[in-house]
C-alpha cells in the first residue's frame, strides 16, 4: 500500500452541542467505549440482550450460528416483523400518528398506529386471497405513496418476500428484476406524480410484464385517476380487494431466519445485485441503530427524505421508524416541487425533529443558497443526517450551518444495502463529529482499514473497509447466485467481510470512507482518493459538486480528470478552469494537478442520486460509453458531456 496524503484528515473534531449531550440516550465518548468494547469482548451475549427490544412468539435458542460465509441469527426462535412494527404499539400508541404522507400537490393524509394496522391488515388477507404463501415473492413497483409501506408490511405479515424495484426504472429494468426473483405478484399504481408530470406507471409496468411469466396477478392502486390499459383477469384493483378483505389478520410466527426482502443495488459499480435480508437479525439491528444514532425520543418527528425503492427507505422509512413507534413525514414528489424551498415548508408545517437526507441532496441544497431555507422556520429540527456518499467537508459544514444552525449535530452514516443498517456512524450526543468522516463504528460493529493480507493499515495510509465479524442484519446471501455471495465479499480477503470501499483510519480510530475501491487514482506512484479531490474543488466557492476520475496516462500512470458543476450564479470560463486546477495543485500538492477540469449542468448520477464515476472514466478514457446504464438517471446527461467533448466547454 502506497502512502497517502492525510489532507482531507486533518478537520478538526466539533463536540456534539452540550445540550443535546445531556438529554441523548449515550452522553460521552466515553459511554461509547465502554459500550463498543463489551460488545467486542463478547459479541453474542451482546446481541442476545439487544434481541430483548423485539417482541417473540418464541423467544430464540441460539444467538448465532456461523459458518462463513452462512450465517443464521437468532434460531429458534419465532416473530412476525408487523407484529413488531404495529400490533405491539396498539395499546400505548394505537392514537399516535404513524404516518403523515404529504402528496406532491400538498394533499395530506394522516394514519395512526391503529389505523395503519388495519389497513396492513386488509392487505395481507388480499394476498392471501390471490394465493400468496409464506416464501413467494412479491414485486412493488409503484411510486412514494402510502400503500408502499403499507404492502411491505403486508408481505411480512404473512410471511411473503418482497421486492420492491424503485419506481423511476425502466420496464427492462423493472422484468430483469421480476424474472430474477421469479416474483408471482406484481403490485403498481395507475400512476404517480413527480414535478406535477403524471409518470405512467401502470404502462411501464405492462410493457414489462410482456416478459414476465412468473406474474399471475398484477394489483394496481388508483392514484391519479388517469385511464389505463386493463388485462382482465391478470389485473386487480387494489381497492377493490381491499374492501373485500377481512380486518382480522392475526400475526402468524416466522422463523428468525424467514426471508423478508430481495432488494437490488444501486450499480454504482457494476450490475445490480438482488440482496437477500431476513426478518429478526435485520429488524432488530434496523431498530436497535435507529435508537442509538437518532437518538429517538417518544416525541419526535421524523423525515427521512429518502425514496422506499432504495435500501434507507427499507431500514429508515419502513422498518426501524416503525419498530420504533416514531411518528414519521413521507413525502410524494420532489424536492423542487414547486419552489426550492418544498423541503423546508414540510419541516416547518409538520414541525420535524429529525432529517436524514443524502450527501447529494446536501450538496443540491448549498448549490440552490440559503435564502430558500431562510424563508421557513426550521428551529424544530434538533438532529441531521447523511447517507449514500462520502459527504465533502465543505457540504458538511454548510449543512451544519445553514440548515443545523450549528445546534443540530450531523450524523453521517455509512452503510450499504448488504450491511442492511447503519454500521459506523457518530452517535450524536457523544461522538466529537469531523466533518467528512463518518467517525467510528457502532457497538457490535466489526469495522477495521486492512491491506489485502487484512492487516490494519497505520494512520493516513489508504486501505480496504471490512468487517471482521458477523452482525445480525447483514445479507444472507445475493439471491440466486450464492457463489457471487462468497466470492465478492468474503473471499477478497478471506475470512472478512469485503465493503468493496477505500477508507483511512486516523489516529483517532476515526474511519474516512473515501469511495470505492475503483476509485481510487494512482498518480505518478502516489494513490489519491477521488473524495479527496472532489472535496477540495466543492471548497472552492464557485463549485457545487465535482467527480474526479482518471485515465491513462503513458507517463504518470493515470491523469486527473475532473468534472464540475456550478454553484447558482457562476458562469464556467477558462480562467475559472485554471483557478480550479490551481486550486487543487496548492491544496493537495502538485502531484494532484488535474489534467483537465470539464464543466457540465449536472453529473451523472444513479436513480438513487450516487455520481456514477465509472461511466465518467469511460467517458474520459474512450469518449463514449459501453458499460450498464440501466440504473442512470438521465441518459441526456451522458449525450451531452460525450458530445461537449473535446469542444471548448464553456
Ligand atoms: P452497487 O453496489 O450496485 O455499485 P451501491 O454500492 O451504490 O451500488 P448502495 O448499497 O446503496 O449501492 O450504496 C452503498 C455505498 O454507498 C457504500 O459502499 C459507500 O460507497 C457509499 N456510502 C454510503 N454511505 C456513505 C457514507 N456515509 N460515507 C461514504 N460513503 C457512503
Ligand atoms: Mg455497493
Amino acid at each position: 500500500m502506497l502512502e497517502f496524503d492525510p489532507h482531507v484528515l486533518e478537520e478538526k473534531a466539533v463536540p456534539p452541542p452540550k445540550e443535546f449531550s445531556k438529554r441523548a440516550h449515550v452522553k460521552s465518548l466515553e459511554e461509547y467505549r465502554q459500550m463498543y468494547d463489551r460488545a467486542a469482548r463478547d459479541p453474542e451475549a451482546f446481541w442476545g440482550e439487544q434481541a430483548k427490544m423485539l417482541d417473540w412468539f418464541e423467544p430464540p435458542k441460539r444467538v448465532l450460528d456461523w459458518d462463513l460465509p452462512h450465517a443464521k441469527w437468532f434460531a429458534g426462535g419465532k416473530l412476525n416483523v408487523a407484529y413488531n412494527c404495529l400490533d405491539r404499539h396498539l395499546a400505548k400508541r394505537g392514537n399516535k400518528p404513524a404516518l403523515i404522507w404529504e402528496a406532491e400537490d400538498g394533499a395530506k393524509v394522516e394514519f395512526t398506529y391503529a389505523e395503519l394496522h388495519q389497513r396492513v391488515c386488509r392487505f395481507a388477507n388480499a394476498l392471501k386471497s390471490l394465493g400468496v404463501q409464506p416464501g413467494d415473492c412479491v414485486a412493488i413497483y409503484m411510486p412514494m405513496i402510502p400503500e408502499l409501506p403499507i404492502a411491505m408490511l403486508a408481505c411480512a405479515r404473512i410471511g411473503a418476500v418482497h421486492s420492491v424495484v424503485f419506481g423511476g426504472f425502466s420496464s427492462t429494468a423493472l422484468a430483469d428484476r421480476i424474472a430474477d426473483a421469479k416474483s408471482k405478484i406484481l403490485l403498481t399504481a395507475d400512476g404517480g406524480y413527480r414535478r406535477g408530470k403524471i409518470v405512467p406507471l401502470k404502462d411501464t409496468a405492462d410493457a414489462a410484464l410482456k416478459n414476465c411469466p412468473t406474474i399471475e396477478k398484477s394489483v394496481v392502486v388508483r392514484r391519479t385517476g388517469g385511464k389505463v390499459a386493463w388485462q382482465e383477469g391478470r389485473d386487480l384493483w387494489w381497492h377493490d380487494l381491499e374492501k373485500a378483505a377481512s380486518k382480522d389478520s392475526p400475526a402468524a410466527p416466522f422463523d428468525s431466519e424467514q426471508p423478508l426482502y430481495i432488494l437490488y443495488t444501486s450499480g454504482t459499480t457494476g450490475k445490480p445485485k438482488g440482496v437477500l435480508h431476513t426478518s429478526a437479525g435485520y429488524l432488530l439491528q434496523c431498530m436497535w441503530s435507529m435508537r442509538l444514532v437518532f437518538d429517538l425520543r417518544e416525541d419526535d418527528v421524523y423525515w427521512c427524505t429518502a425514496d422506499i425503492g432504495w435500501v434507507t427507505g427499507h431500514s429508515y422509512i419502513v422498518y426501524g421508524p416503525l419498530a420504533n413507534g416514531v411518528t414519521m413525514v413521507m413525502y410524494e414528489g420532489a424536492p423542487d416541487q414547486p419552489g426550492k424551498d418544498r423541503f423546508w415548508e414540510i419541516v416547518e408545517r409538520y414541525k420535524v425533529t429529525i432529517f436524514y437526507s443524502s450527501a447529494t441532496a446536501v450538496r443540491a441544497f448549498m448549490a440552490w443558497g440559503t435564502d430558500w431555507i431562510n424563508k421557513h422556520d426550521i428551529s424544530s429540527l434538533r438532529l441531521l443526517g447523511t447517507v449514500g456518499e462520502p459527504i465533502n467537508p465543505a457540504a458538511w459544514k454548510w449543512y451544519a450551518e445553514a440548515i443545523g444552525k450549528h445546534r443540530c449535530p450531523i450524523v453521517d452514516t455509512w452503510w450499504q444495502t448488504e450491511t442492511g443498517s447503519i454500521m459506523i456512524s457518530p452517535l450524536p450526543g457523544a461522538t466529537p463529529a469531523k466533518p467528512g468522516s463518518a467517525t467510528l463504528p457502532l457497538p457490535g460493529i466489526a469495522a477495521k482499514v486492512v491491506n489485502l493480507q487484512g492487516q490494519p493499515v497505520a494512520p493516513g495510509e489508504t486501505g480496504y473497509l471490512v468487517i471482521e465479524k458477523p452482525w445480525p442484519s447483514m445479507l444472507r446471501t445475493i439471491y440466486g447466485d450464492d457463489e457471487r455471495f462468497r466470492r465478492d465479499y468474503w473471499e477478497r480477503i478471506p475470512g472478512v467481510y469485503f465493503a468493496g470501499d477505500a477508507a483511512q483510519c486516523d489516529k483517532d480510530g476515526y474511519i474516512w470512507v473515501l469511495g470505492r475501491v475503483d476509485d481510487v487514482i494512482k498518480v505518478a506512484g502516489h494513490r489519491l482518493s477521488s473524495m479527496e479531490i472532489e472535496s477540495v474543488l466543492v471548497s472552492h466557492v464557485s463549485v457545487a459538486e465535482a467527480a474526479v476520475v482518471a485515465r491513462p496516462d503513458e507517463i504518470k500512470g493515470e491523469a486527473i480528470v475532473c468534472f464540475v458543476t456550478l454553484r447558482s450564479g457562476q458562469t464556467a470560463s477558462g480562467e475559472l478552469r485554471a483557478a480550479l486546477m490551481e486550486h487543487v495543485s496548492v491544496t493537495i500538492g502538485s502531484i494532484a494537478r488535474p489534467a483537465d477540469v470539464r464543466f457540465c449542468d449536472l453529473l451523472p448520477k444513479t436513480r438513487s442520486g450516487k455520481i456514477m464515476r465509472r461511466l465518467l472514466r469511460e467517458l474520459a478514457h474512450k469518449g463514449g460509453i459501453s458499460g450498464d446504464t440501466t440504473t442512470l438517471e438521465d441518459m441526456a446527461v451522458i449525450e451531452r458531456l460525450a458530445q461537449s467533448q473535446g469542444r471548448d466547454d464553456e
